[in-house]
């Protein structure tokens, strides 16, 4: 399977001279089976606004799986040319106890946004993301994991036998048995990195993981591979090599890098 980073970014986007190479569009990946064209895509953050060029022209036919609602993971929604256009199918996915639709249109309806989700040019659906579920060749399963302000689940997404998962807002001052087990022997961690220890104080207010527990994470949990994203919208490119150039594995070995926008993995 292919993993596509189309947005790395946490809390807002992050235009500018100093974010060109590591990329300024909040959370998103898209992600394709085989040689084929993405079919499913985790989080709808600015950055999908970058999925129509993966599909050369052709609508996107497929799932949307949300982590959870806060702005820089759903604001892309409604600005992609390739899932709002009347020839789209779309079912969207997202964690909520009651009527999916009802929960997503809190922040997306008047005043807050000038349609509702039911407005989307297209032929959409929105259920309830269930703990375990298949679309099409993939797997995934999800979790309740720690963070701030309503539920966020974490998804490890299985295609023949390999998996990922994909934990990108991550509250780790404590520890989290829901993530540990869902992160358990995956081949690629896809992590939470928006801080570093030395800025405890954001991080453990807005209820995200510094760099430094993720690697202790991605080894307890015994991945093959961390890659860091979520991104600080303030972490410039420099400070990101730095970072990376410092940091290529974790304590018990594990390779370890700093996502940016435009790079596939290829599992
Ligand atoms: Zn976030
Ligand atoms: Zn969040």
């Amino acid at each position: 399977m292919r993993v596509f980073f189309l947005g790395v970014r946490g809390s807002t986007p992050a235009p500018g001279d100093q974010y060109l190479r590591y990329g300024g569009h909040t959370s998103c990946l898209a992600v394709a089976g085989g040689d084929g064209v993405p079919t499913l895509i985790l989080d709808a953050g600015t950055g999908l606004r970058d999925l129509a060029g993966l599909l050369d022209g052709q609508p996107f036919a497929g799932a949307i799986v949300l982590s959870h609602l806060h702005w820089d993971h759903v604001q892309g929604l409604p600005f992609s040319a390739a899932v709002n256009r009347i020839d789209a199918r779309v079912t969207v996915y997202l964690p909520a106890d009651g009527d999916p639709v009802a929960e997503l249109r809190r922040g997306f309806s008047p005043p807050s946004f000038p349609i509702t989700p039911d407005q989307l040019e297209g032929d959409w659906s929105f259920s309830v993301l269930p703990d375990e579920l298949t679309l099409g060749e993939f797997e995934l399963q999800t979790a309740r994991v720690r963070h701030k302000g309503g539920q966020t689940v974490g998804v490890r997404v299985t295609h023949h036998g390999t998996s990922f998962v994909y934990l990108p807002d991550h509250d780790l001052g404590e520890p989290d048995p829901a993530a540990r087990a869902l992160s358990e022997g995956a081949e690629l961690l896809i992590h939470d990195g928006q801080f570093l220890l030395s800025e405890i104080r954001p991080f453990a207010e807005y209820g995200h993981s510094s760099v430094e527990r993720a690697l202790a994470f991605a080894d307890e949990a015994g991945v093959g591979e961390l890659i860091l994203t979520h991104h600080s919208p303030g972490r410039s490119d420099d400070e990101l090599d730095a970072l990376s150039a410092a940091l290529t594995r974790t304590p018990g070995g594990r390779p370890v890098s700093f996502a940016a926008q435009g790079r596939t993995v290829t599992l």
